[in-house]
């Protein structure tokens, strides 16, 4: 049975003292057992606090930063470096989230880059992808959904580590999640795709599109669902606490 992952959004939210007060009584909620099955993307501006707060108290979960830039030094101003956020000891960036993808203009091809610049630093891409409402109801998810993969994965390297998270645009933030079997249905597509251009089928695939405690019972349930990206309900501890211990308690 493939090990559950939740993982938390908590795009440009919470400064260096929130993120260590919300960590504290996360912790308090979080089974130590459920501890590496579990990400936090804060703000890269408190990705040290976080990481310090967790050094602390002694804890693995694990973190991420939200974007990185395809290179590791230069003349870029204002862009994130890959190689030091490795050195800060973070294990993940999120690729391609929808908000980067509409409000910065970031494409397959762009990010297909920013995958190859994480792996070479060891760091686990989080790969989001997901279809638009017109693209839903124009019959267009699948091939959008392919195009992400093939495109976004031209320079993956399969003896790296990868986790696909799948957020139809029109259910972020908006409290309207794709039903359980509109998710497992993509799911199920993306497995297939992927095992097609890696040859593994050993990936995590997340859902994430308004998960909150109400429905993550009924989503983890599909066979393709191999746990949550968090962005809203990530925000308060016991919120995202219990939708960890829906989705990470092992069951037979
Ligand atoms: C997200 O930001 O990745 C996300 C899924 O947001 P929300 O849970 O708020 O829809």
């Amino acid at each position: 049975m493939i090990e559950k992952v939740v993982a938390a959004n908590w795009k440009m939210y919470k400064n260096p003292e929130e993120s260590t007060a919300f960590l504290k009584k996360f912790l308090e909620l979080l089974p130590p057992a459920n501890q590496k099955q579990v990400f936090i993307f804060p703000q890269t501006v408190c990705l040290q606090a976080v990481e310090d707060c967790l050094a602390e108290q002694n804890v693995d979960i694990l973190t991420g930063a939200q974007n990185c830039y395809t290179e590791d030094e230069g003349a870029f101003t204002g862009e994130i470096s890959p190689k030091v956020l490795k050195d800060m000891k973070t294990d993940a960036i999120l690729i391609g989230h929808s908000e980067r993808r509409s409000h910065f203009k970031e494409d397959n091809e762009l990010l297909s880059k920013k995958i190859k610049s994480a792996q070479a630093h060891n760091l686990i891409p989080m790969y989001c992808i997901g279809e638009t409402l017109d693209q839903r109801k124009g019959g267009k998810t699948f091939d959008v959904l392919k195009e992400q993969l093939e495109v976004g994965l031209k320079h993956f390297d399969r003896k790296g580590s990868l986790i696909v998270a799948y957020e139809p645009v029109w259910a972020i933030g908006t409290g309207e999640v794709a039903t359980p079997e509109q998710a497992q249905e993509a799911h199920a597509f993306v497995r297939k795709t992927l095992q097609k251009i890696t040859g593994l089928d050993t990936y995590k695939i997340l859902y994430g599109g308004s998960v909150k405690p109400e429905n993550a019972q009924e989503l983890i349930s599909k066979p393709d669902i191999d746990g949550f990206l968090v962005g809203g309900a990530s925000l308060k501890p016991d919120s995202l606490a219990q939708i960890c211990q829906i989705a990470l308690t092992k069951r037979r």
